[in-house]
């Protein structure tokens, strides 16, 4: 069997179009199946119409959680669920074509452990948000052992092994993508070019997208705080051998100019307090991000919380 996780917060407009898309696939696949929509406390009808899918289908499932959790969480709720031999994420709002299903289901009879997907010619919603999406994964990539590359989403298809693995690391705030690829296991990946959204707007504001960026950062890479080690470190150097040139000139104009020339100094003393806080300011924000973690962590709190579920 094979089962399909799908996040959706406010997608009422796609529900219906998605379930029967992805009941097309499945149904090619030739493999039983059960749908999980992981209703992310949505505001609008999206749970009423998934619960009316459901009393005429039981194949498809709802899982409602208590509140909105973003989308990682619901994405957690869905493979934590999930009992199929091989799950596959997707979302829901068909910028994950569902007919790619028949494809991954195929490479994984193959004896691929994980298939996942590459977007290619995709429309970013801005400019800057294009260039700060290719700086995060080359970033991660080369600063941390995990290696991810331009475009990846969380649209793929785990094997059950994966899946327990990954569901049972006692991590909090789990970067998906980044743990996917760290776990290993044989992997493949297959490009696709995601439509427009159809209807209903985008979730994802900027920010989110940075937070998305900072925790994957931060939960895989302690090279910021090495950065900083450097940095402090080349900054005292540079400052001691400052110390000592104006020792020197000091010694200089005392002696030979007999104290004519006074080196104005003010400058000198401004940019290094300055330079010297700021680089503190910076190294207390960076602990500040890894302490804020362990604290997360100690007080275990579930990344979701389910109200209802028809599983
Ligand atoms: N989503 C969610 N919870 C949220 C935000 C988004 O479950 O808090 C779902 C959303 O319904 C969609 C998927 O996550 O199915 C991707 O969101 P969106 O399309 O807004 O992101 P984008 O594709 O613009 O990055
Ligand atoms: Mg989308």
């Amino acid at each position: 069997m094979i089962s399909i996780a799908t996040p959706v917060y406010n997608e009422e407009k796609n529900i219906s179009e998605l379930v029967q898309r992805i009941k097309n696939a499945c149904e090619e696949t030739k493999e039983n199946y059960e749908i999980i929509i992981v209703d992310d406390g949505s505001s609008d009808n999206t749970l009423e119409y998934i619960k009316k899918i459901h009393e005429k289908d039981k194949s498809v499932n709802y899982i409602s959680l208590s509140r909105n959790y973003g989308h990682q969480g619901a994405l957690w709720a869905g493979l934590d669920n999930a009992s199929g031999d091989a799950v596959i994420t997707l979302d829901g709002d068909l910028q994950h074509p569902p007919e790619l299903i028949v494809k991954m289901v195929d490479l994984w009879r193959k004896g691929y452990e994980v298939v996942y997907t590459v977007k290619n010619g995709y429309e970013f919603k801005s400019k800057p948000l294009f260039y700060f999406s290719k700086l995060f994964y080359s970033l991660i990539s080369k600063i941390s052992d995990i290696n991810l590359s331009f475009g990846q989403s969380d649209f793929r298809l785990l094997d059950k092994k994966v899946v327990k693995v990954v569901c049972d690391i006692p991590e909090k705030n789990k970067f998906m993508r980044g743990l996917v690829d760290w776990v290993g296991f044989k992997q493949t990946g297959i490009n696709y070019t995601p439509p427009n959204r159809k209807y209903g707007e985008s979730k994802f504001k900027i920010s989110n997208y940075v937070n998305f960026a900072l925790d994957g950062i931060f939960a895989f890479s302690i090279f910021p705080m090495r950065l900083l080690l450097w940095a402090g470190l080349i900054l005292s150097f540079l400052c001691l051998s400052y110390a000592f040139i104006y020792i020197v000139l000091g010694i200089i104009n005392f002696v030979v100019f007999e104290n004519l020339f006074l080196p104005p100094g003010w400058a000198s003393i401004v940019v290094s307090i300055t330079l010297i806080g700021g680089i503190q300011l910076i190294g207390l924000g960076l602990m500040g991000e890894y302490i804020s973690r362990i604290y997360l962590q100690t007080k275990r709190r579930p990344d979701y919380i389910i109200r209802e579920c028809s599983l």
